[in-house]
């Protein structure tokens, strides 16, 4: 079978999210048959490493043995059901699992069935929570600048990437933006933490500020992934968690990106040494087979809610895939693999190796920052490293880094001028050199003119 048949059948019935069809007319869909392992393979049987987890859900490898049997196996029992008035064993196992490996705060799990769903039911049942103590003044929501929480009207209004928010500005509500404490904006010789803290102090003026009409800061801690992987020092979280809890504030951690072992530990927040208000997770959490997003709190908020059904104070917000069985079995196989395989620490190496090999573009002429933060290494591209101009954006600089890729074997979708790696934790360090080598010529290309 050819790529082009396939090509064409989609191209004339599909509608692909994050793109601009026409560039289909000149840039090659790649159609998927299998994947094994971090291996895509097409229909032409050319194979790609894919360096970024299919958008970063992927954890364990694609066809991973232990997932497809635990989702095999709960598919002889119960493909789903209906979640209100109805439960089921895999969702209780998988909250039991939750509540387990996060600090002893959290006490509950409520499910929906995507990420950007996960943060709308962070954001409503905040506000929920604020009204049912009788604060109804308390709807705003903080957010920081480059931010990313996803793409439905409310995550979307607490995101702040431009180029996907700002068409649809008239359809959102406000929030208040704090300036982003990232270390690639700090002035030269100053480091990560001293521009955290520094960026901190105008958060804590508008909490200062308005703490009597918020609701909620929601951060994604340590990396603003889809932003531009752009990290910042925990220094900055441990602030924010002691304002919030002074001017009593929700703080909401939305680890759907860098949950599960990407930053280097379990979850984000932990080198922060912090627990949020409520704990967002999804895209890994099902080790990337199916969608599901779980938001965790603790008692007190769940209790805010409990009461006689005349009171009208229940958070009546559902999905119809809330808390899916094969879902949740596929969570429980991929934590399960995570903690027997001490999957973690052994991330530890492979980081170690993408640090290395990455290296000399740190010299590059054109690359002005190397990043890391636990597994994920971003290099971006710059026209004038020295001042840090960046290319114009319609060069599609890092397109051309892509396609670069493409052609030798591996999915490497930037984030405009950034490029990323963002693996499947089985990736192996020759695997990690094959990326970074073609990654380097990549660039190389993308930089000449
Ligand atoms: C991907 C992402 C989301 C949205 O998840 P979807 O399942 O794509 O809707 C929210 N927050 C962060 C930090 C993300 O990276």
């Amino acid at each position: 079978m050819l790529n082009s048949k396939i090509i064409e059948r989609d191209l004339s019935v599909l509608w692909h999210p994050c793109t601009q069809m026409k560039d289909h007319e000149t840039l090659p869909l790649i159609p998927i048959r299998r994947a094994e392992g971090v291996w895509l393979e097409d229909f032409e049987g050319k194979r790609y490493i894919d360096a970024i987890s299919s958008w970063w859900v992927n954890l364990l490898g694609h066809a991973n043995p232990r997932i497809n049997a635990a989702i095999r196996d709960q598919l002889e029992n119960l493909e789903h059901v209906i979640l209100a008035g109805f439960s089921h064993e895999p969702v209780i196992k998988l909250s039991e699992r939750l509540i387990e490996m996060t600090p002893p705060y959290f006490t509950r799990c409520f499910y929906a069935d995507n990420g950007s769903a996960g943060i709308e039911v962070a954001l409503k049942m905040s506000f929920h929570y604020w009204r049912n103590q009788g604060q109804t003044q308390k709807t705003k929501f903080v957010t920081l600048q480059d931010s990313y929480h996803g793409e439905t009207l409310g995550a979307l209004a607490v995101g702040d990437v431009a180029l996907y928010k700002e068409t649809y500005a008239p359809l959102l509500m406000e929030t208040l933006i704090a300036p982003s404490p990232a270390g690639c904006y700090a002035e030269s010789g100053e480091s990560y933490e001293d521009y955290a803290r520094r960026q901190f102090e105008q958060m804590a003026v508008l909490l200062e500020q308005y703490a009597n009409e918020i609701a909620a800061v929601i951060v994604e801690p340590l990396v603003q992934c889809a932003g531009g992987m752009r990290m910042y020092h925990p220094v900055y979280l441990r602030l924010l968690r002691e304002v919030c809890d002074y001017y009593k504030v929700h703080l909401i951690a939305d680890e759907m990106a860098v949950g599960f072992g990407r930053t280097g530990t379990m979850f984000a927040c932990e080198q922060a040494n912090i627990v949020a208000d409520f704990l967002c997770l999804s895209k890994g959490l099902t080790g990337g087979y199916l969608p599901l997003a779980v938001v965790l709190t603790g008692e007190e908020i769940y209790q805010a809610f409990y009461d006689d059904y005349t009171s009208l104070k229940a958070f009546l917000h559902s999905h119809s895939y809330t808390a899916n069985p094969l879902a949740c079995r596929a969570a429980l196989a991929s934590l399960e693999i995570l903690a027997e395989d001490k999957v973690i620490e052994n991330n530890h190496k492979l980081a170690q190796v993408m640090a290395e090999v990455t290296q000399s573009l740190r010299e590059h002429p054109h690359v002005g920052e190397v990043r890391q933060q636990g597994m994920i290494l971003a290099i971006e591209m710059f026209k004038d490293k020295a001042k840090k101009e960046p290319y114009p954006w319609q060069e599609r600089r890092g397109l051309r880094v892509y396609e670069y890729a493409l052609d030798k074997g591996a999915l490497l979708r930037p984030l405009g001028n950034v490029i990323y790696f963002m693996p499947p934790y089985v990736i192996t360090p020759a695997q990690i050199r094959q990326l970074a080598a073609i990654a380097e010529e990549g660039i190389n290309r993308a930089t000449e003119n």
